[in-house]
């Protein structure tokens, strides 16, 4: 990655904190010092995660702040001006939008938009010289993933991806037992995620070309992700089945389904996701005893096990923690541990999942 051409303004900031880098296995450390000023967020598309989580959580962060807003509704750019003090100056269309660029105040751009809006919105914002958080999954597919993180190289921008997850501190502790075979190697893991869908049947969630499928991107991409960051590797086959019960409703987009990945060392774990079963769990036995999450995935509380018992960490405000996280990132100019490269890979892993679907096969990720 290209290192990233920094202002006068940023070269002071990055002069004035010492933060030293998140480690693996220090989960508590999560907001180490703090910079001299904060940075701007400006947060595009005010639906339930902005307005619930992340609007919310940024009246917690250390390092950064609810800046601006990119809305395409005149009474909600009213509500949140007066709710959160947002000068005029700092609230914007989708038509304004690339006016960002000459706005001092916002630093980061967060992408919290309908799946097939997430590369344009991203693109646009690294040409216009900011940084960028965009929210999973990251993009319909693969490919435009790949643009997005090439047009983020270009631009010199750093590129994040809103997995929370890894600044959750059982979550960041699964990693460690996985990674660092704490107990010894793993021997199977098996993983779900998803809830049983009540909303809208019209919603873009339940569109293909808006969403880009159902509960697999939607939900089974924190599977996926589970997976990866226990053993720490990449998989290289998938085989998939899926299940329909509801097919009026999921006409469009899948339902339930269920996958084997395998490792390059021959390692098979099972995952499934789901728009119609309320699942939350990754569970792992190693050579040496179990461990795993269970709820694994949700901002509502997350519990672990080990062989000792209970994992004993505290409930966090998991997006402030990514959010300041960036911010120290941006300052420091130093590469998210959540970058673009972690959303393609999973993307690469669902579009393989999408194949074997429609093949019956097993299929090369
Ligand atoms: P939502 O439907 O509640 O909000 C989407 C927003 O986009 C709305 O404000 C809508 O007005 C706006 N929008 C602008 N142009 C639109 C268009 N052409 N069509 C439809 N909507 C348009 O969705 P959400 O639940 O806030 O999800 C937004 C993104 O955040 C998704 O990528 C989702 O996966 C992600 N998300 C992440 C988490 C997490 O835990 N990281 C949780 C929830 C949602």
């Amino acid at each position: 990655m290209k290192t990233n051409n920094f202002s006068r303004r940023d070269f002071i900031r990055a002069g004035s904190i010492g933060v030293g880098a998140l480690a693996l296995g220090n989960p508590l450390n999560l907001f180490a010092a703090k910079p001299a000023k904060k940075l701007g967020i400006a947060l595009v598309g005010l639906g339930n995660y902005s307005t619930g989580q992340l609007a919310p959580a940024l009246q917690h962060t250390q390092n950064c702040y609810l800046a601006g807003i990119v809305t395409g509704t005149p009474t909600k750019a009213i509500e949140w001006k007066s709710k959160y003090n947002i000068p005029l100056r700092n609230i914007y269309d989708y038509q304004s939008f690339d006016q960002i660029a000459n706005n001092p105040d916002i630093d980061i751009i967060y992408i919290v938009l309908p799946v097939f809006m997430h590369k344009e919105y991203t693109i646009r914002a690294a040409q216009a010289g900011k940084h960028v958080i965009c929210e999973k999954p990251m993009a319909l597919n693969a490919g435009e993933c790949r643009e997005m993180i090439a047009a983020c190289r270009d631009a010199n921008r750093l590129l994040s991806i809103g997995y929370r997850l890894h600044f959750e501190p059982h979550n960041m502790e699964i990693m460690r037992l996985g990674q660092r075979q704490v107990y010894g190697q793993v021997m199977s893991i098996d993983t779900g995620n998803g809830f049983t869908y009540r909303g809208d049947p019209n919603a873009w969630r339940l569109k293909k070309a808006l969403a880009g499928g159902g509960g697999l991107m939607d939900m089974g991409i924190y599977s996926i992700q589970g997976t990866r960051y226990t053993l720490g590797m990449e998989p290289i086959y998938v085989r998939a089945r899926q299940e329909k019960t509801r097919p009026d409703l999921f006409n469009e987009v899948d339902e339930t389904v269920f996958w084997e990945l395998e490792f390059p060392n021959g390692f098979v774990a099972t995952g499934k996701s789901s728009y119609n079963h309320d699942w939350s769990y990754l569970h792992v036995e190693a050579e040496h005893g179990k461990f795993g999450l269970e709820p694994a995935y949700g901002y509502g509380g997350v519990d672990g096990y080990t062989p000792k018992g209970k994992m004993p960490f505290p409930q966090i405000i998991q997006q402030a923690a990514q959010m300041d996280d960036f911010a120290n990132c941006v300052i420091q100019n130093r590469r998210s541990r959540v970058p673009g490269e972690e959303g393609l890979n999973d993307m690469k892993v669902v579009d393989a999942i999408y194949r074997s679907l429609a093949s019956g096969n097993k299929e090369r990720i």
